[in-house]
């Protein structure tokens, strides 16, 4: 039997740079693959359907919650998103990795499952930084930005229970400490313990 592939959960106050690096780990490792979620916001200039999200109504997100497809979903800006239960597993049962680029709630919800996952949490250099990074991204108006804002706080307080903090300050440095929990991960003991008793035994 193949083993099961690691889960990676990612979350950081919009703006921060998870979108960035997650896909930045996907090219990096090709057996990792970025878990498409389920949302019921509308696409934004540049959003492709079953790359980015899967776009549904919200009569058919709600059919998914009543049918219990989600392994977690949660409410944000007033629009839903949720990660498939099958979707997630169906990766993971063919050994690959998964990362999900989900907010606090949903990793709450994984983690209160007792869920086996790396829990990674980003954080902007500074306050500056990130107003910079969500205005330069243009992708909200500015009521929508001073939302994010106002709820990054509370997001940030969440970082404390989280495995792993990274400070995503330059770029090239972010991408290389998300790397090496990838690589650490991978390195575990108990996840080495059929390699390690093959050789042991053989001798
Ligand atoms: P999130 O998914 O957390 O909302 P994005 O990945 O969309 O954030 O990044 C927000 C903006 O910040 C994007 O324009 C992105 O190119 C930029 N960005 C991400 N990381 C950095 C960084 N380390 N330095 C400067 N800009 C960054
Ligand atoms: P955006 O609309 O900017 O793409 O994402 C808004 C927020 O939704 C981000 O914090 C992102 O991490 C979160 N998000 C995206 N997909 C999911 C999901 O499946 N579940 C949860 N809980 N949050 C998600």
């Amino acid at each position: 039997m193949k083993k099961k592939g690691l889960l990676f959960i990612v979350s950081a106050p919009s703006g921060t740079g998870k979108t960035t690096l997650c896909r930045a780990m996907t090219r990096i490792f090709p057996d990792l693959n970025f878990s498409i979620s389920y949302t019921t916001r509308p696409r934004r200039p540049g959003d492709k359907n079953g790359r980015d999200y899967h776009f549904i109504s919200p009569e058919d997100f709600q059919k998914m919650v009543a049918g219990g497809e989600f392994i977690e979903w949660a409410e944000i800006y007033g629009h839903r998103y949720g990660t498939s239960r099958a979707d997630l597993e169906s990766i993971r049962d063919e050994g690959r990795d998964v990362i999900l680029d989900i907010d606090v709630q949903g990793a709450r919800q994984l983690r209160d499952k007792n869920l086996p996952g790396i829990f990674i949490f980003l954080l902007p250099p500074s306050w500056k930084e990130l107003k910079r990074r969500l205005s330069n991204r243009r992708t909200e108006g500015k009521a929508a930005m001073e939302d994010r804002l106002k709820k990054a706080q509370g997001e940030m307080a969440e970082a404390r229970w989280y495995d792993y903090v990274i400070v995503n300050d330059k770029l090239e440095m972010a991408r290389e400490r998300l790397k090496a929990i990838i690589l650490a991960e991978h390195c575990r003991r108990e996840r080495m313990m059929q390699a390690m008793e093959n050789l042991i035994v053989q001798k």
